[in-house]
């Protein structure tokens, strides 16, 4: 009985939970103050900064100069008296280890003196530089290799920033995390890299169409995060939930989305308290969010901010999904970020849009209004589609965990195949562009680069394919393949990288014809189309959860890989490891080690589940079931002692019997099949996960399922789907 009265007691409480306030008020102070008023920004530093300090210090973050050490000291001390005017007593460098999570670890400003007294401490060696013990973070193997300690290095480009907590304040400085001999050990330092490289080819295409003004080109991104809103109630009776983050068990509910009946719909009271609070929290630490709604699964959400160039804005998407985390807790809710915490419903995504932005503030990506604007916006356009297409495995391999598995392919979210959608107007040029030149005479009105005019293209959300991975959608791309659970920058260093490499490609031919007197328009119309033809097979407009689909890409020899464990192994193809140099983005063993990682990753999320799944067969579902066949088979006796035949009841006995005895040889099945896992070579072992642990998870799963709509509902351990979705 204790059970059920865990979910009777949980869906009491829920029920007598009132929405949580108390903590906005924009009417007493106005947005305007309250916006960015933690962060050490330009205008905080334009009033604390000796001027020549300022302009050296914002030439390092605007043009991307070297830093000028001499500054260090002087932007330490301003830092510091402005994180004690705001109540910090300590400063950690923030840093985002290979886990995919971020790192801290904090400093006291307090010094003693040595006399009785203290001093509040905080140099720029402090503010540069530190030495976090980094020997328990993943490396993949480079600090046996290399140095083992790394170093964390000030990151100018991200703000630093004040986090609070119920008893006290800590500056945050966004960092670096690098091995002695210069290896990224962190996600952050790969995607200033790749964003470098890609600036540098992107200005050599803008110089090709006379743009000389424009310095940098930053690429920039804006993510859309869903999730999950659980009552804590609930998730703290889950162990699936508590561990793993998504239900190992849960049969389908009576009503799920079908209805669809949640996307955009009135967005629940203590929901919006919630998302309001995160929202001010937010505000605070400057991250712009400006949409809010219901997703399309019950129970599930959507925030997204305004983008901001990628490295800031992938320090503000791992700012947002920690205070989001922080958040529901104080709410009595738990936010879950998992790509699919619940089978049968919407996975989570974080859709990443991406364009490039120059530091002049023209987005590349934005047909232009003139003959001129639409000719470079179709060279930036192709340079896209062509990186993706010949890179779609790298692509694919930026969003490979074990979480987005469940997610891609399945209700609503990306195949695993990577295609484009360009939309109709688009995609009529580039075929136009294509056939107009190769077979001059086919069409009378091709486009013509440099005199025609591009048609409107559309804007508007109700004209996007959602199905696409990758979507144009009017301005920028749309990833929409990466995982809700994901740190944003892993999909972005490789996108920017692969563009860099198609923009290197495409300048190195205009650079040539246009020394060689060709007209750069001319040299444009010649190029395009055999761009096109060679990137051609990508794009698709149609529907891509459709089987034909998958039957079509593999014809044109698009690259499938429904699983992470078939796609990680490109890391350190040939391919990868010579485009990556190249670019000064990985080098080889960084490589290597970002292979090792995720395979390890891997590995260990689907031992964990499948250790959990196990525990929950063993001692909460089995006696469950147990007790109720012991019900069924004494009301089957005692009817049959009072001399009455039980026909229907001796077959719901059966019935039972024989769930409970498969589902306890399913969960032997499990047992086995760890025990058995092999050890050492990284790739064995996920393999194996993949292969054989997996389906014995599922297997488990179906009879365990089967046994939730069959044992008494005042037995059953574990909150339902009905209840943990609907209830709050
Ligand atoms: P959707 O209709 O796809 O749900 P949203 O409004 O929820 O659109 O999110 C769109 C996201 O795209 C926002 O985060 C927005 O700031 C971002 N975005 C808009 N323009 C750009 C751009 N030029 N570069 C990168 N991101 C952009
Ligand atoms: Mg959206």
């Amino acid at each position: 009985m204790i059970n059920a009265m865990k979910r009777q007691e949980a869906v009491q409480a829920i029920s007598e939970t009132q929405p949580k306030g108390g903590k906005v008020n924009y009417t007493d102070s106005h947005v305007r103050e309250i916006y960015a008023e933690h962060v050490f920004n330009e205008s905080v530093q334009r009033q604390r900064l000796p001027k020549d300090v300022f302009k050296k210090l914002q030439k390092t973050i605007k043009a991307g100069d070297e830093l000028d050490p001499t500054i260090s000291d002087s932007v330490a001390l301003a830092m510091r008296d402005w994180a004690i005017e705001h109540g910090a007593t300590h400063f950690t460098h923030w840093f985002q280890p290979m886990t995919g999570s971020t790192a801290e670890k904090h400093d006291s400003f307090v010094t003693p003196t040595g006399d009785g007294d203290i001093l509040a401490q905080f140099s720029g060696k402090d503010l540069v530089r530190g030495e976090p013990d980094a020997s328990s973070f993943p490396s993949g193997g480079l600090r046996a290799t290399f140095e083992a300690r790394g170093y964390t290095a000030w990151d100018p480009s991200s703000p630093a920033f004040i986090l609070d907590n119920p008893n006290g304040a800590t500056l945050v400085i966004p960092t670096m995390f690098v091995s002695w001999t210069g290896e990224a050990l962190d996600k952050k330092t790969p995607l200033l890299r790749s964003m470098d490289a890609l600036s540098n080819q992107a200005i050599r295409l803008l110089r090709l169409f006379g743009n000389t003004s424009a310095q940098r080109v930053f690429t920039t991104i804006g993510c859309e995060q869903e999730y999950f809103m659980i009552d804590r109630h609930f998730y703290l009776n889950r162990p699936d939930l508590v561990n793993c983050g998504r239900t190992l068990f849960g049969a389908k509910p009576p009503k799920g989305q079908e209805l669809e009946d949640n996307y955009f719909g009135a967005i629940p009271e203590r929901i919006l308290s919630f998302m309001a609070e995160v929202e001010y929290e937010l505000l605070r630490l400057g991250v712009p969010i400006k949409t809010r709604h219901n997703e399309v699964a019950p129970g599930q959400y959507e925030l997204a901010p305004t983008f901001e160039t990628a490295n800031l804005a992938t320090d503000h998407q791992l700012l947002t999904m920690e205070i989001m985390r922080k958040v529901a807790g104080r709410h009595g809710f738990t936010c879950l970020l998992h790509e699919k915490p619940f089978a049968g419903v919407n996975g989570s995504g974080k859709h990443n849009n991406w364009s490039m932005s120059t530091n002049e503030g023209e987005n590349l990506l934005e047909p232009g209004d003139t003959p001129h604007a639409n000719a470079q916006f179709l060279v930036f356009c192709a340079a896209v589609c062509r990186a993706v297409h010949k890179y779609a495995g790298l692509l694919r391999l930026t969003v490979a965990t074990a979480g987005n598995d469940h997610r891609l392919g399945a209700n609503e979210a990306p195949p695993a195949i990577i295609s484009i959608f360009l939309g109709e107007q688009l995609r009529d040029v580039f075929t136009q562009l294509e056939t107009g030149t190769m077979k001059s005479s086919k069409k009378a009105d091709s486009i013509k680069i440099g005199v025609s005019m591009l048609p409107k293209l559309p804007r508007d959300a109700g004209d996007r394919n959602r199905t696409s991975p990758f979507a144009f959608t009017g301005n920028k791309f749309e990833f929409r393949a990466v995982g809700s659970n994901q740190n944003p920058s892993g999909p972005n260093t490789v996108l920017n990288t692969i563009v860099a490499e198609s923009l290197d490609y495409i300048c190195t031919r205009l650079e040539s014809a246009v020394k060689g007197k060709t007209d750069l328009n001319a040299a444009v119309q010649t190029l395009l189309p055999k761009l096109i033809a060679e990137f051609k097979p990508v794009l698709f407009d149609g529907d891509n959860y459709s089987a034909e689909w998958h039957a079509e890409a593999e014809k044109r020899g698009l690259p499938n890989y429904t699983n992470s464990v078939s796609v990680i192994p490109l890391a350190t193809s040939k391919e990868s490891v010579e485009l990556f140099r190249k670019y000064g983005v990985y080098s080889k063993v960084e490589l290597h080690s970002r292979e090792e990682i995720l395979l390890e990753n891997y590995t260990k999320t689907v031992n964990i589940e499948a250790e959990t799944a196990s525990m929950m067969a063993h001692t909460m579902i089995l006696p469950a079931a147990l007790k109720y066949q012991t019900i069924v088979a004494e009301a089957i006796y005692s009817a049959q002692s009072a001399g009455v035949e039980t026909p229907e009841q001796t077959e719901l006995l059966k019935e039972v019997v024989e769930a409970v005895g498969a589902f306890r040889k399913a969960a032997l099945v499990l047992d086995k099949v760890l025990d058995d896992a092999p050890h050492g070579s990284a790739p064995k072992a996920a393999k194996y996960q993949c292969e054989t642990v997996i389906p014995a998870m599922t297997e488990l799963r179906r009879w365990g399922d089967i046994l939730e709509t069959l044992v008494d509902d005042e037995l059953w351990p574990l909150p339902t789907y009905r209840e943990m979705l609907f209830i709050r």
